[in-house]
């Protein structure tokens, strides 16, 4: 049977998962495009295909802020940093208490809605995947005025719009302008 990243394949109590795949919660998932195989004398469940492994916690991954409440930010269209990662078809999430070091008091005053983000990947459950921003290195990449949508400027720690001079915030990932995919 053909298989792809995030598929379930088995329960752990029935097969153990060899290459290619990834054990959680005792079930066996699938983490790359392949033929699935069952090893029944062993009882040994893999994958055979090529390459394309699924993201791990710790990968950094590219997303767009979708929808933001109170607590938490949806993140669509994610790319992994490392081109050779498989990303599930799965929902993100950013927590609140994932954006800053300190207490943060409101998303907004570090993310909007269209932002590009690089974020590390700290939890993949079956309900979606986690991020964070916590790390100076992590942040937001690419952000427009969300009042005229021109080009901000760094100007200390805040964002200046060059068209309508309004005053913005976000958390920005130092050393930002490396690797932002198009
Ligand atoms: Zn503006």
């Amino acid at each position: 049977m053909q298989v792809i990243p995030g598929q379930q394949l088995a329960f752990e109590e029935e097969f153990t998962g060899g290459s290619g795949t990834f054990t959680e919660n005792g079930v066996v998932f699938s983490s790359i495009n392949g033929e699935e195989v069952e090893d029944v004398k062993s009882r040994t469940i893999y994958v055979k295909g090529k390459s394309f492994e699924l993201i791990k916690p710790g990968d950094i991954v590219y997303g767009m802020v979708g929808a933001i409440s109170k607590q938490i930010a949806t993140i669509d269209s994610i790319t992994p940093e490392n081109k050779l990662k498989a990303y599930p078809s799965t929902k993100t999430f950013l927590r609140i208490s994932e954006l800053s070091n300190s207490y943060a008091e409101s998303m907004r005053s570090f993310i909007t809605i269209g932002d590009i983000i690089k974020a590390k990947v700290i939890d993949i459950k079956s309900l979606g995947i986690y991020l964070t921003i916590k790390q100076p290195e992590l942040g937001v990449v690419k952000t427009l005025c969300t009042n005229c949508k021109s080009e901000l400027t760094l100007r200390g720690r805040l964002l200046v719009c060059s068209e309508c001079g309004a005053k913005q915030q976000r958390k920005m990932a130092l050393n930002s302008n490396a690797n932002v995919p198009q």
